[in-house]
Parts: C-alpha cells; structure tokens; sequence
C-alpha cells in the first residue's frame, strides 16, 4: 500500500484539538489516514476513533493503515453531512474532538480517472463518490451558458466566467468535452495573458469540482449539525483550502452561540511546510469550542 498524500497542518491539528486519552474522535474526511493515525495513537486503547470519507478506495487503504496502529476505531463509507446520524449509528451520543480537512487528496489528484486535475488527462467526471446524480461532463455538456457562467462564479470566484462559458457552449456544438485536457485546453486558450499567476483552469477546475459533489452545502450542512454531537468544552477543527470554505467556517463559528472561536487569527502553514508540500499552499485552519 503506497502512501501518496502528506497531510496538511498535522502538528497544529494535534496541538489544537489536544486530544487525550480515552477521547472519542470524528475525523469526517478521513482520506490516507494521515492525520487519524496519529490521532489514534493519541486516544490510545481507551478511546475510539471514527473516519468517515465518501472515497471507498481511499478507506480500503485508510483501514489497512490504522489497524497497525491499533483496532479501535471505525470506518464509514458516507458523506459528512450525515456525521449526526453516522455517530449515532455507531452507538455513540456524544464525541469529543471533530475533525476536517477539506477537498480532495493528492491520491484522488493524481489518479486521473477522477478528473480533478488539469494536470492529468481523464474523464471529465469529478464526482468523489460515484453515486452522485451528475458529472462535470453533464454540467459542461448539458448546463445552459448562463448556468454555467454562474457555476464559475459562484464556486470558483472566476472573473472571466462569461467568456469561459461562452467559448464551453461554442466547443461543445462541434463535439462533446469528455476529457479533463480538452477543457483546461479551452479555458487556457481564452484566458487573457496578464492574468496568468495560477494555471488558468485553476478556478474552473475547483468550481466545477466543488458544484458537482456540492462542498459548500456539504460543509454547511455538516456544521449546523456538529453542536449537537459534540460534549460541551469539546474542539473542532477545520482545515480549508480556497475562501469559499474559509468563509463559511468563520461565519459560523463566529456567529454561532454554541461555538467559542480558540485561534484569534487563522492558522496557515509555516515556511518549511509550504516548502515541502504543495497542498499546503493554500491551507487555513479555524478551531473552535463547543460551550
Ligand atoms: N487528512 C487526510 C486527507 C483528507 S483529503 C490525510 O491526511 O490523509 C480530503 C478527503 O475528504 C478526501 O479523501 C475526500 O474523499 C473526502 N471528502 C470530501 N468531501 C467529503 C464529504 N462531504 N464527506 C466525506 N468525505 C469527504
């Protein structure tokens, strides 16, 4: 079993959750296991870890890992917007630490058959779990130029996304976009030449990723839902990775009552992190108390 993914901010995570023994710990996108198998360890023979990821091979891979480390804990194959149900489930009413890193895995970018990446050439598909109604391809190909113009905008903030949805529905009338390449090719062929800092399907790709497995409503969800299930003086954690996230963590932490914010500015990655571990680019970290 190959390791791909690096987690992000892991000695923050550990730090700010101060998990402790015996602790029971929901780690809702548990991805590799990079964070939880430290987090298992943390908890030790007493305490009990639950992982949850919509990826089923992710989790294959994930179990094989934890269980070196030791046997309690378990895996479910779901979406985190359901964490109330999936911990009740279990035979658990309240857990102590709940923990998040958001987006997709470097395993999931770089196996091209999910179509995440510019990068790699694949199917347009982008759904991390297979059961979901709709592809990117069914966005691209079938969504109205307007409905895609406000895909781009709403889950991407990219500016060109009239001029991108335009020239999508031109390509499109002459043949169907089905790989990941013909779109990045599309896009990076309009894309005005002084504003190319980041590679320009960059927003695309992440609107595109976001609105089909619907990360933001997936997160809200999951937020309005957590308060019930964790015990009072208990943590949570998020990492994000683009501003839409980080949004909506901030706003709710900050408004809610059932929630005390514990880092006054948002934790990012240091120096030597950035350096080692592309991921990390863009990673920020909220941490709040249930009170
Ligand atoms: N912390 C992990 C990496 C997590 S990457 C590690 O260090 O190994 C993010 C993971 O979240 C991916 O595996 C992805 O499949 C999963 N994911 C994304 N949205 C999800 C959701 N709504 N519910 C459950 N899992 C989700």
């Amino acid at each position: 079993m190959e390791i791909v993914h690096i987690p992000v901010l892991l000695e923050e995570a550990l730090e700010q959750l101060s998990i402790k023994e015996g602790e029971i710990l929901v780690d809702c996108t548990i991805g590799e296991g990079g964070h939880s198998v430290e987090f298992l360890k943390k908890v030790g023979t007493k305490g009990f870890l639950i992982g949850i990821d919509l990826d089923s091979i992710v989790l294959e891979k994930c179990t094989e890992r934890l269980s070196k480390v030791g046997t309690n804990f378990r895996l479910v194959h779901g979406n985190f917007k359901n964490v109330l149900g999936i911990v009740f489930e279990l035979g658990f009413s309240k857990v102590d630490k709940i923990f998040a890193d958001l987006g997709m895995s470097s395993f999931q970018l770089s196996k091209g058959d999910f179509g995440f990446s510019f990068r790699e050439n694949g199917p347009l598909d982008m759904r991390m779990n297979k059961e979901m109604q709709f592809s990117a391809m069914d966005v691209i190909n079938r969504f109205s130029e307007n409905e895609i113009a406000s895909i781009l905008w709403e889950c991407g903030e990219e500016r060109f996304s009239r001029l991108i949805a335009r020239k999508i529905v031109e390509a499109r009338e002459i043949k169907q976009i089905e790989t990941t390449f013909e779109l990045a090719s599309i896009v990076s062929k309009v894309y005005p030449l002084h504003h190319r800092k980041i590679h320009p399907a960059t927003r695309t790709f992440q609107a595109l990723r976001i609105y089909v497995n619907n990360e933001l409503g997936n997160l809200s969800l999951m937020l309005d839902e957590v308060p019930e299930i964790i015990r009072i003086g208990g943590r949570i954690a998020i990492i994000s990775y683009h501003s839409l996230e980080d949004r909506i963590v901030k706003n709710v932490f900050k408004k809610s009552p059932k929630f005390k914010i514990l880092n006054k500015t948002v934790i990012k990655p240091k120096s030597g992190e950035l350096k080692a571990n592309r991921r990390a680019r863009s990673a920020k970290m909220r941490v709040a108390e249930r009170v």
